[in-house]
């Protein structure tokens, strides 16, 4: 079964912009994107008058406390979840890929690495085995692991001096050294001062937030830019509202991508009131407190280009997210693995 959608403008991701554009897909992948007038026949044809382009990947979520079915059908097709009980969401993470299950794909990091009591082992939103709690280095060493082994897409480290302890450096040590060991990112949540510099020294991958409650050095952030990125989750800070702590994450983000570093688009899905799929709020913030063109907001929210053998996952627009940013709010079409799961 072939699928061919047809609209008046795509954009691959990669800076094409095709008018009067076509992708075929089969089995989930692409099997043609270019010119409608060049492409392959295909059994099933949907025209969409319509932006064309990937799907939504929301990098930091909490899926079990979403509906999967709601995320997927308001444009996101990835997540990756950013702390759960392992048991549970690296199997949810397996389910995701059966063409039975009906949500985005889900890539997991498991439980946070924390130390014994830290965040979020006393959070009333984290059942027990949220919080992986650490009994020194070779103990962090053997829960990288475990983890890398049961399939985690990345490592997550819990960095919170607000809440309670935190691993010690040693640990972070023993943290990333297994993690790169197994070509795996350590992504990091930083609260409380301090944090986010010994997250920098320790050599973690990503900040899970933009750091928001304290203002980073210039020469910090240089540092993380060469080698860090940040997921922004800047409408947790204040939901709609401009609060203290919303300006400095955006005051940090600025400065972080003035030094040349990269920003990727997530939400943390299930803390608070983010609605499921795509989240306007966000991407506008992006645009208008973080000043990112429209083009790379939308490359932030997307992984790689529509191409050959590429999933088949899309969505369509209303209207030209280029031209307004507010078209994010306007779904038309969602394809997940080359079929129509709404439109
Ligand atoms: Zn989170």
């Amino acid at each position: 079964m072939t699928l061919k959608v047809k609209v008046p403008l795509a954009w691959f991701g990669d800076g094409t912009l095709v008018h009067h554009g076509a992708v075929v897909c089969e089995g989930g992948r692409v099997t043609y994107a270019g010119p409608s007038a060049a492409a392959p026949p295909a059994d099933e044809l949907l025209e969409v008058d319509g932006f064309l382009m990937p799907g939504v990947v929301d990098r930091h979520v909490h899926i079990r406390l979403a509906d999967p079915g709601a995320v997927l059908f308001g444009g996101v097709t990835a997540v990756r979840d950013l702390g759960w009980v392992p048991e549970e969401i690296f199997a949810l993470a397996n389910a995701s890929e059966l063409p039975s299950f009906t949500g985005p794909v889900i890539r997991a990091a498991g439980p946070m690495l924390t130390a014994p009591g830290g965040y979020p082992t006393q959070e009333r939103w984290a059942p027990a085995g949220t919080g992986r709690e650490l009994a020194g280095p070779e103990d962090a060493a053997a829960a990288v692991t475990e983890l890398a082994n049961a399939g985690a897409a990345a490592i997550k480290v819990s960095l919170n001096a607000e809440a309670g302890s935190t691993p010690s450096d040693a640990e972070l040590a023993a943290i990333v050294e297994g993690a790169h060991a197994r070509d795996l990112p350590v992504t990091a949540h930083v609260q409380g001062r301090g944090q986010a510099e010994r997250a920098v020294g320790a050599g973690i991958d990503e900040f899970a937030h933009t750091p928001w409650t304290e203002r980073l050095s210039d020469l910090l952030l240089a540092s993380a830019a060469r080698t860090m990125r940040i997921v922004s989750t800047l409408d947790i800070f204040s939901f709609g509202d401009v609060t203290p702590e919303l300006r400095t994450a955006c005051d940090n983000l600025v400065r972080f991508r003035e030094a040349g570093g990269t920003v990727v688009y997530g939400t943390d899905l299930g803390n608070g009131a983010i609605p499921p799929g795509i989240h306007l709020r966000e991407a506008l913030l992006l645009h208008e407190a973080v000043r990112m063109t429209p083009e790379e907001v939308l490359i932030a929210m997307t992984a790689g280009s529509i191409a050959v053998d590429g999933p088949a996952d899309l969505i369509v627009l209303g209207s030209d997210p280029l031209v307004r940013l507010q078209a994010l709010g306007d779904l038309r079409t969602v394809v997940r693995a080359g079929r129509v799961v709404s439109g």
